[in-house]
Formats: structure tokens, sequence, C-alpha cells
């Protein structure tokens, strides 16, 4: 199974960077008419599929590369996902809410999203693939990139809910230990007062979804980063994904 990939849109590596960074502020700050809830399982097709069109636009005003509309139930959960955030063991296991062992397990997960018809992949290109493979850089480098997918994913979420897909739920990359506290301790597990609640979500691989095979079925360019073992230069980009679930 593969899924058409959207073409054109922004790239974030253009010299015009500087005029689109504050073309992505403004659809940050943009402000969208809430509607009357109705009830989901009446929803016009048509309607929700012209919601998921304009989510996907936005996905890529809000700053992705590329975004696709796909049914929920192409998302495989996998129990050797999260076996992978144990062993070998991930510096940020159970670093915070969001982490392995604390998220949803992956039998909830597999019965929970049945439910839902349709998702919204969303990747973002790394401008700087060191900030990902480099194994010194690494560590502080890939931050800023995971939070992006923090900020688009929170953001396309409340706009779906305010449309009356109050289910509406996405899931993002990384741990937001570091993607959105800088590495800081988690202040939920501390105090139970989240520094971003509303921002702040497991990522995809933290619930059990299998991101590699997404991005592989969308026709992206996706690479393991073991960089220690890669020979220089096979190891082509870096990305970031999240994926969003509506109705
Ligand atoms: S305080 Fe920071 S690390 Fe803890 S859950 Fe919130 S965003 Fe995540």
């Amino acid at each position: 199974m593969s899924f058409p990939s959207s073409k054109g849109g922004f790239n974030s590596r253009s010299p015009l960077h500087v005029i689109y960074n504050k073309l992505v502020f403004m659809v940050f700050e943009k402000k969208f008419k809430t509607r009357r809830v109705t009830e989901l399982g009446k929803k016009n097709l048509r309607v929700l599929k012209k919601d998921m069109e304009k989510y996907k636009v936005l996905a890529k005003e809000l700053g992705s590369d590329d975004a696709v509309i796909i049914p929920a139930k192409a998302v495989k959960f996998d129990e050797r996902v999260r076996l992978k955030c144990r062993v070998p063991m991930c510096h940020l296991y159970g670093s915070s809410p969001n982490c392995p062992p604390n998220t949803p397990d992956v039998e909830t997960m597999k019965k929970t999203m049945k439910k839902y018809r349709w998702a919204l992949l969303v990747k973002y290109d790394v401008p700087c693939m060191d900030d990902f493979v480099d194994k010194e850089k690494w560590l502080k480098g890939h931050e800023k990139h995971q939070r992006k997918i923090h900020d688009i994913i929170s953001a396309l979420e409340s706009i779906a809910f305010n449309d009356g897909y109050y289910f509406a739920v996405g899931f993002s990359a990384g741990g937001c230990k570091t993607a959105l506290c800088s590495g800081m301790v988690c202040q939920f597990l501390d105090s139970g007062r989240c520094r971003f609640p509303l921002k702040s979500r497991p990522s995809m691989e933290g619930v059990g979804i299998d991101a590699y095979d997404l991005a592989a079925k969308a026709g992206w360019e996706i690479y393991p980063v073991a960089s220690r073992y890669s020979e220089t230069g096979s190891i082509r980009c870096a990305v970031s994904m999240g994926i969003l679930f509506i109705n």
C-alpha cells in the first residue's frame, strides 16, 4: 500500500526562508471560526474530505514540507516499536508522562485508534542533517526540529477540535523533555504542572506507531540514524514526522 504524496509548498531551505518564516508565524497567529458541534457520525463525507484538505494545506503553511491524508486503518501499531524505546535504553525513557513506559500501551492504542477514520501524516525535512546525524551535535541539535512538529501538530489538533472534530488527536516526534523543555527536569513529574500543557504529547513511536512504515508508504526518503556505523554520505536526509487523527 502506498499513499499519494503532495507536491509543492515552501521549502524551508530556499533563499526566501526569512519571508517564509514570517508567513509561518502569521499562520500560527491566525484565528479561525469555531463551528457548532454536530453529531460526528452524521458528518457529511464531503465536508470531512474538504476539512482534511484544509488541514493538509495548513500543515504546509505552518511549516511542514509534505502532508498526506491516509485512512486511519493504514497506521500500524506494533509492540516492537515500544520495545525499541527500551532496548537499547533511550535517554528519554520514563523522563516525562509522554515517553514509555508512561504512554498508553500498544493494546490500548490499537483498540482506541480503530475508532478513527482518517489521519494526516506530516513531514518536516530537517534543513541541517548534522542536527540528527552528527554524534556530537545531535543531542542539542535535534530539539528544535522536533519542537517544530510539536508546534504544527498541536496547532492542527486545536483547529480541527474547533471545527467540531472533538476527538481530534495528534502525535509528535521525539520526547517533550528535550523538544519542549530543552532537557530541564520534567515539571509534570516534579510538581504535576506541565510547562506546555496543550502542546506536549507523546511521539508517534512512543505510542507504538510504526513511523518508518508510514514514511515508506508515503514515498518519503527516510533513513535509520545510527551514524556510528554508517558509511559517510549514506544517510542522505533526516526528517521529523507527526500525525493527526480525525473523527
Ligand atoms: S513539563 Fe516538559 S517534559 Fe514534562 S510533560 Fe510538560 S513538556 Fe513534557
